[in-house]
């Protein structure tokens, strides 16, 4: 989506890992996050993604290193909290309190929370500020929830499965928000869902984990340049086997390659080639090959 900003990396690890007993939840992994990005963290269930949030948020013990804005998160933790805004589910707030109460703590509690921002745009919903959470509908909980999270001064917005149970609307609205009022090259954003063509228009950069390992780590410029897929029918299905694909698939009598590191030209003579998009390459690098490839590369 935009240039990768050259700047310093907004996270460094080195060795990162974190096992739960004989549970290696994320595999000994090295590997920097550009600033000013917004960051989609892909994976299946129990592939890693939280445990890997929770190192960066310091949120769990880990080994190896991790620097997050400079700072080590375990050590740091406080500091690095001011910088830092997360949202685990936007359709949960405590249920008993009252919208204005919950502001005021949070003005206590946070020293880049504006107390004036977050009441605006709630305000600007329509949604009255001394309601209780608990009579809020889904939607109103999403609006609340983002006048918080977009009234925190934060340079990092780390959100783990924000939308999960919102309508389709409710879950563009969110990232309409997000996008608008929060981000700029400044700032960065790590986002882990399971809607990965729904992310994808957004996204500048993608990690994919699987079992514990982050096996792509790319903007999504390059990923665009290294990955290309081309459709084909059966009459050029040995030429297309013999080019190297690490993936393909069958359907309605046309079969799609996925290659890595082919060029349009170099696929010309299969047809039009195209890029891949997100959910096809995770799909692609989950499979170890799909049905009909020569095997990954
Ligand atoms: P999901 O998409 O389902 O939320 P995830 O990619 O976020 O999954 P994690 O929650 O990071 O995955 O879990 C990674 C692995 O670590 C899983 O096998 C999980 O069972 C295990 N795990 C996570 N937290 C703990 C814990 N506190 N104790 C033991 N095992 C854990």
């Amino acid at each position: 989506m935009t240039e990768e900003i050259q700047s310093k990396p907004l996270i460094i690890a080195s060795n990162l890992a974190k096992s739960y007993g004989a549970k290696q939840a994320l595999k000994p992994s090295s590997f920097e996050i550009p600033t000013g990005q917004i960051v989609g963290i892909i994976g299946a269930n129990g592939a890693g993604k939280s445990t890997l949030l929770n190192c960066i948020l310091g949120l769990s013990e880990f080994d190896g290193q991790i620097l997050v804005m400079g700072q080590n998160p375990l050590q740091n933790r406080a500091q690095l909290m001011n910088d830092v805004c997360f949202i685990a589910d936007v359709a949960t707030l405590p249920k008993w309190a009252r919208i204005d109460e919950l502001l005021s703590w949070l003005s206590d509690i946070h020293p880049n929370f504006s107390i004036e921002k977050a009441k605006k745009r709630i305000i600007d919903a329509k949604i009255p500020l001394k309601n209780k959470v608990k009579t809020l509908s889904k939607g109103m909980m999403v609006q609340v929830h983002l006048a918080i999270a977009l009234a925190i001064d934060a340079k990092l917005l780390v959100l783990d499965e924000p939308t999960l149970g919102l309508d389709i609307i409710n879950r563009h609205a969110f990232y309409d928000a997000i996008l608008q009022d929060f981000f700029d090259e400044t700032r960065t954003i790590l986002v882990t869902t399971h809607q990965i063509d729904e992310i994808e228009p957004i996204l500048s950069h993608a990690m994919f984990i699987k079992n514990g390992e982050i096996t792509l780590n790319a903007s999504l410029d390059d990923i665009s340049d290294k990955f290309l897929c081309v459709d084909v029918g059966d009459d050029l299905k040995i030429k297309a086997q013999s080019m190297g694909p690490i993936y393909s698939r069958s359907l309605m009598g046309r079969t799609t390659y996925v290659y890595n590191n082919q060029t349009n030209d170099s696929l010309a003579s299969l047809g039009d080639a195209r890029r891949v998009s997100l959910a096809d390459l995770f799909v692609a690098l989950a499979s170890d090959g799909g049905e009909n490839a020569s095997g990954t590369n």
